[in-house]
């Protein structure tokens, strides 16, 4: 069933899976691809701008963790393991949130939300979660946070350049 999506900068498309419109080029990023393997696609929804957050999706159109090929489940976590290193190396990420769920209408994809201080304040743990997120996309769209994202985007993109995560 096609949705209409309203994307970050205002411009609407109409969509059967955003992950697949993503993945595929249809829809581009704001800020950019950060990373992708013919498997694999690492972008940040600026929608929820905080620095650092990545989302990494599978290109393949599925849902569920056990549909990974083995292929992929190796692809899988190399790709996190290098994305976190990068955060923590160029960006200073202490800490970092992992959100991933099944029921979603856009097809497999994991969140990495760094965790900083000013996020304390809305709990800690699945919980806070949410808040956060809705407090960023709410109230951090300043234009000075934003260039601190897309900041965020480039150095992650540099500390990616090269990588090839489908190769043991
Ligand atoms: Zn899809």
């Amino acid at each position: 069933m096609p949705r209409q999506i309203t994307l970050a900068d205002g411009r609407s498309v109409e969509v059967d899976c955003l992950s697949c419109a993503l993945t595929s080029g249809l829809i581009a990023p704001t800020g950019g691809v950060i990373y992708e393997s013919s498997n694999f696609h690492v972008h940040q929804d600026v929608a929820y701008p905080i620095r650092g957050l990545v989302i990494l999706a599978s290109k393949r159109h599925f849902y569920c963790m056990d549909e990974l090929t083995g292929e992929e489940q190796f692809e899988y976590i190399t790709l996190i393991h290098k994305i976190r290193n990068e955060q923590r190396n160029r960006l200073g990420i202490d800490k970092v949130y992992y959100f991933y769920n099944e029921d979603t209408t856009h097809h497999f994809h994991i969140w990495m939300v760094p965790r900083y201080e000013w996020m304390n304040k809305f709990g800690k743990s699945v919980e806070s979660l949410r808040p956060v997120l809705l407090h960023a996309r709410n109230n951090m769209n300043d234009e000075e946070n934003t260039r601190s994202v897309i900041e965020g985007i480039e150095i992650l993109k540099d500390g990616m350049r090269g990588f090839e995560s489908n190769t043991r």
